[in-house]
Parts: C-alpha cells; sequence; structure tokens
C-alpha cells in the first residue's frame, strides 16, 4: 500500500484494525505511552518468553539437571532454532546453526573463506559497514601476519573493487545507518564471476524483509538473534553455511560442540558432518530458550506481508516527515526506491542527538548514531499505522519547539 496523501489518524486506525499481522502484535509486552521504534536494535519481549523460560528453569534445568541435556533435547537446540531461521532466509534445512555473537561468527566464515581460496589475499567491505564487521576482519588480517589486506570502499566501488585478488566480499545486507539495501543477487553474482565468495551479514534483514540465500547462491552469511527476531539482549547468533561448502568449511574454533563425536572425548579434533561443525562451546540453553519463542513467531507471519507493510509504515513515516517537517533540516537517508530500502528510515539532523531525546521524552523510541543520524525502525510484527502518525507528529512537534524555543 502506497500512501499517496494521508488524510486522518482515524483512517489509519481502519487500516491498523485490517491489519493480517495486527493479531501478531498481542504477542509482545510494549510497555504503555511508548511506541517503539527500536526494534531494529533490541526487540521487544514476547509474553510467552515469560513462561517458556520459567518452565525451562524449573521443569528441565532444576528438576532434569543434567538429564535434561538428553531428556529436553537441548543438545539439539542450535539446529532445530537454525531450521526454523533458515525458513526465514530462503535458506534449507542444515544449512544455518544458533551459535555464539555476530561477531564471532563473522569471524569463523571470514576464517573459512580464506582457507578456501588459498592464492587469495583480499577481503572487500565496505566503508559504511557495521563496526564489528570492520574490526573483526582488521582483526584477522593483523592476526595472519600481515599478507592479508582488508580493502574498504565506498558503496559505489564495491562491484570494480572485486579483482582476481579477492577471496572474499563481506558486506552487511541493509546498513545499519541508512536502511539502504544491497542487491544480494547481484552482488554475489559479480563476485562469483570473479571468484571470489561472499559473507552477507544479515542483521538488519533477518525477519524484516524477505530474503533468498539459496536463490541469490550465498556462500555464507550471520545474522543477529536480538533484533527483528526478538530473541533478548544478547540473544545468539545465527550463521549459515550453504550445503556445497559444508564438507571444506574449516574454522580455527575448533571446540568441542563442533567435533563429530563430542561424548567420545578424544584427543584430537575430528570435525562434525555438516553445519554443526561451526560450533563452538557448549550452547546458552536459556537463551536459546528465548531466542526460539522470538524466532516461532516471526515464522506465524509471512514475510510477504512483513515486506508489505514494512514498506507501507516506511513509506508513510516518509510521506508523514515531508508534510509536517519541511523546512527544519531534516535530509532523509533512506531511499525511497522500495527495491533499495531494509525497514528502517533515517535522517540526518545537525542536532540530532538532541531531537531523538526530545522524542525519548514523549515516549517515542528510536536512535542516535554519530555525527548526525536519526534512526527509526519499523518492525512490522508490532508497530501500528497509528504509531507512524504519532511518531511523524512527535517530531514534527519537536523540531518546532526547537525552533521556537531560546536554545534554537
Ligand atoms: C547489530 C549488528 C551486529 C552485532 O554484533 P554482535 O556480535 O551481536 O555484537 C553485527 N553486525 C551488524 C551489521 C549489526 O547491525
Amino acid at each position: 500500500m502506497i500512501h499517496e496523501k494521508v488524510t486522518s489518524r482515524e483512517a489509519l486506525a481502519k487500516q491498523d484494525a485490517a491489519d493480517t499481522l495486527a493479531a501478531i502484535r498481542q504477542h509482545f509486552y510494549l510497555p504503555d505511552g511508548v511506541i517503539y521504534l527500536d526494534g531494529n536494535s533490541l526487540g521487544p519481549l514476547p509474553w510467552r518468553t515469560h513462561l517458556r523460560l520459567a518452565a525451562v528453569l524449573g521443569g528441565e534445568w532444576g528438576d532434569g539437571l543434567i538429564r535434561a541435556w538428553q531428556s529436553a533435547g537441548w543438545l539439539a537446540l542450535p539446529q532445530r532454532i537454525g531450521d526454523k531461521i533458515a525458513r526465514l532466509i530462503g535458506a534449507q534445512p542444515g544449512e544455518v546453526i544458533v551459535a555464539d555473537s555476530t561477531s564471532i561468527n563473522l569471524f569463523k566464515v571470514l576464517c573459512a573463506a580464506l582457507t578456501m581460496r588459498p592464492g587469495r589475499r583480499v577481503i572487500v567491505t565496505e566503508r559504511d559497514n557495521f563496526p564489528t564487521d570492520l574490526y573483526i576482519a582488521q582483526g584477522l588480517v593483523e592476526f595472519l601476519g600481515g599478507a592479508h589486506q582488508l580493502r574498504i570502499v565506498e558503496r559505489e566501488a564495491i562491484a570494480e573493487a572485486i579483482d582476481e585478488d579477492v577471496a572474499v566480499l563481506m558486506l552487511t545486507h541493509v546498513c545499519y545507518r541508512t536502511g539502504e539495501m544491497h542487491d544480494m543477487a547481484a552482488l554475489t553474482a559479480q563476485a562469483h564471476a570473479r571468484g571470489a565468495l561472499t559473507i552477507w551479514d544479515l542483521a538488519h534483514s533477518a525477519g524484516a524483509v524477505p530474503l533468498d540465500l539459496t536463490g541469490a547462491q550465498a556462500d555464507f552469511a550471520v545474522g543477529c538473534g536480538y533484533k527483528y527476531l526478538n530473541g533478548g539482549p544478547g540473544a545468539p547468533a545465527f550463521l549459515f553455511v550453504a550445503r556445497r561448502h559444508q564438507a571444506d568449511f574449516q574454522q580455527p574454533l575448533k571446540g568441542w560442540m563442533g567435533h563429530a563425536q563430542p561424548f567420545a572425548f578424544e584427543a584430537t579434533y575430528q570435525p562434525a558432518d555438516g553445519i554443526a561443525r561451526a560450533l563452538c562451546g557448549t550452547p546458552p540453553i536459556l537463551a536459546l530458550t528465548a531466542l526460539e519463542c522470538g524466532v516461532d513467531i516471526a515464522l506465524e507471519a509471512s514475510m510477504d506481508e512483513v515486506r508489505a507493510k514494512s514498506l507501507a509504515l516506511t513509506d508513510l513515516f516518509i510521506a508523514l516527515v515531508d508534510d509536517l517537517c519541511a523546512g527544519y533540516g531534516l535530509r532523509l537517508l533512506t531511499p525511497r526506491d522500495h527495491h533499495r530500502r531494509g525497514s528502517q528510515v533515517s535522517y540526518a539532523h545537525p542536532h540530532a542527538a538532541a531531537v531523538m531525546q526530545a522524542l525519548a521524552a514523549r515516549g517515542v523510541i528510536g536512535d542516535f548514531r554519530p555525527p548526525d543520524i536519526l534512526r527509526f525502525g519499523f518492525a512490522p510484527l508490532y508497530v501500528r499505522y497509528v504509531d507512524v502518525w504519532d511518531a511523524a507528529h512527535a517530531l514534527a512537534d519537536v523540531l518546532r519547539e526547537r525552533s521556537l524555543g531560546p536554545t534554537a
């Protein structure tokens, strides 16, 4: 749905009433007086997470004790939840596993990709990539003794930066600052045409936009559990390895959980078959339990419906801000073109930090990213059309007050 001209809050309330995703909002605890536009940083708490964690604490850990590793199926959780996430990102069963953090998983897949392209020494990425992605690659290049190179280029120069020296193209699919989305299939094809592998960071994509890792012929991917998957603060992350690469997949964090027979307690490492070799240590069962609750809720929605609503919400916000906030110095950083937009809207403003603080005081929670970015995430599973109306009006009020006030 495209909002040519937004007429009234009442019309939007009707749209919420007709929204096929509206029932899913009931799964979340959303505090009164808060419009939550920061689910791209930390998703809200699902009610069932309380209940499920209480059950696991009491019935499984409490009564089961060490027996629960078997009786409650704890050891199977990383693969079971991985298979569920695979359905959200267009991957196949057995290609995704949940483990560690996004940062650590990135380290593992970077190592694997470099090992699979031994004659090549360059990692290509973009300047606007998330800092941890850049830092992990920098750390790995340093650790490898300097023979490798991290080639950081501007977004426009990515394609031309992939030459015969490049082992891997490492990108974040939806940019955390601007919400701009890459064409995964096209860039993956360009990398493959030059003999390079690809790593996609899906932190701002999984659960927010439809993905087709299989169709794009993606090689490796990592992603985050606590953003649009609503898995809770510091939720474990996921890692994808295309099945065709799994036999060659080698990573240096060869912990016992990635061993072919962890409970044989052998002295020599022997990688497990398949995606399990991407595991390192003991899985965090309580955190995995919470993550599975969030993932199960995401699976109740069709990703096509999620995408349609995401575009409708972000279109609506952009249209309202165009109308209400013209002349106050906001500069839209997010593409208006649907094909290049994730599920957030960002603006640059010279007083972005103060504006976001004033919004928070009115119950509108987004976030500020230095040096001057206002960032609003629109998670279609619980953000309503009326929330968009109220947030845009609050933003207009804040900007008007600032420009009238003594400290303008
Ligand atoms: C949020 C985010 C991360 C987070 O990594 P952690 O290891 O969970 O801290 C990584 N990459 C991107 C692109 C992100 O947006």
